[in-house]
């Protein structure tokens, strides 16, 4: 769903980037603004209440979402929690590294009249949700008919919220269709399009392609593009990839220091850490203009990545013309053959919004772990394109 998101609020970091390629030591005083917007708008909660409800849909429902099918799994908001609460919150404990705690709990069951739609459905649960949730996330006892998208998520407006922004104030929410919790499926449901869903509930974009809002999920990179990648390879898998290193810098997953941000001009040569470790650089930032940067990290084929034929290093551009948050366009350029798992490797090199990116080498270097020795340099004619704070 292209839920429109407000700009953001004033405040920003105070932490200052690194910038390996200053010979004189002076701190690096900028930040590209587009970076200084993902920081300016509300993190991820630390500890996340999210409700759980069931939304009952009559067997003569008139919605098109559901059409004419006719199985109806009997959820309850109690067993899905029951299912499902140990394995999401394991996954965002991972994708956070303990940044973010996730707790689902029971909320109830909308019963739908014949013509309600999933989004009224949401709305009643919303409205009569606990004070103390941040967000609601509700399962269609139906199947959605093909075509249709599996489900929904949005952030209301939590992200630009004061105070403690219960989600029946903000209208965060996320909504899913019950073909994953099909028994078929065995104990633990499908939690892929879950996750995804939940994390656009905190603002995150789909990533792939070119166009704002775009429903189109080419990219085996970012569990906000093909969430169910990970499952192609290994059908045991429940849950999902990780996500973009610049989403993980939006959501407050990945601290400022952690990313180095190069000069125009300049020529920056930094050890890239696994985008998706908890240590060392894991974010190189390559300024381009008032709404785009280039984003350079290191992907290994390992822990929620395992489906990953190989480690490398992705790149990114990453637009913000068209609006933030889920409408940032986020367009893997280290190759242009979907899904986007041919990452760059040793001795390969791209030219890129007038930067050129050098992989020098990838491997594990011993008591580090794997590292990814990148180098990149600006071309003279761009304009310096950071912002003094
Ligand atoms: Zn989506």
């Amino acid at each position: 769903m292209s839920a429109l998101v407000a700009t953001a609020c004033a405040a920003g970091s105070t932490t200052e980037p690194t910038d390996p390629a200053n010979a004189t030591g002076a701190p690096d005083t900028s930040l590209p603004p587009l970076v200084g917007r993902l920081l300016a708008d509300r993190p991820a909660p630390a500890v996340d209440v999210v409700e759980v409800w069931v939304c009952e849909v009559p067997a003569d429902t008139t919605a098109d979402l559901y059409g004419d099918l006719p199985l109806r799994q009997p959820l309850t908001a109690d067993g899905i929690v029951e299912r499902i609460a140990a394995p999401v919150a394991r996954h965002l404990d991972e994708l956070s590294h303990g940044a973010a705690t996730v707790e689902l709990v029971a909320g109830g069951t909308v019963a739908m009249g014949r013509d309600d739609t999933d989004l009224e459905c949401v709305e009643a649960a919303l409205a009569a949700s606990r004070p103390d949730a941040l967000a609601v996330l509700a399962v269609a006892t139906a199947e959605h008919v093909e075509g249709e998208p599996g489900g929904w998520g949005r952030p209301g407006s939590w992200l630009t919220c004061d105070g403690t922004c219960p989600a029946r104030l903000t209208g965060r929410a996320a909504y899913v269709g019950a073909s994953d919790f099909h028994p078929g499926w065995g104990p633990v449901p499908l939690l892929d399009l879950v996750l995804h869903e939940y994390l656009h509930t905190l603002g995150l974009p789909h990533s792939g392609t070119s166009t704002p809002g775009d429903d189109e999920y080419p990219s085996a990179l970012d569990v906000m593009s093909d969430s169910a990648a990970p499952r192609a390879v290994d059908p045991d898998r429940r849950d999902a990839a990780s996500t973009l290193a610049v989403n993980l810098l939006d959501l407050g997953w990945l601290d400022l220091d952690a990313a180095v941000t190069a000069r125009t001009g300049d020529r920056t040569e930094v050890d890239l850490a696994p985008a998706a470790g908890d240590d060392g650089t894991r974010l190189l930032v390559l300024p381009v203009d008032e709404y785009r940067i280039v984003t350079v990290e290191l992907r290994t084929a390992d822990g929620l990545d395992t489906h990953l034929p190989e480690s490398g290093v992705a790149v990114h551009v990453v637009d913000d013309r068209a609006g933030e948050d889920v409408l940032r366009v986020q367009l893997p350029v280290h190759t242009t053959a979907e899904p986007f798992t041919d990452l760059l490797g040793p001795g390969e090199a791209l030219d890129v919004e007038g930067w050129r990116i050098e992989v020098r080498s990838v491997g594990d270097v011993g008591d580090v772990g794997d590292v990814a020795r990148v180098v990149a340099a600006g071309a003279a004619r761009l304009a310096p394109a950071t912002t003094e704070r």
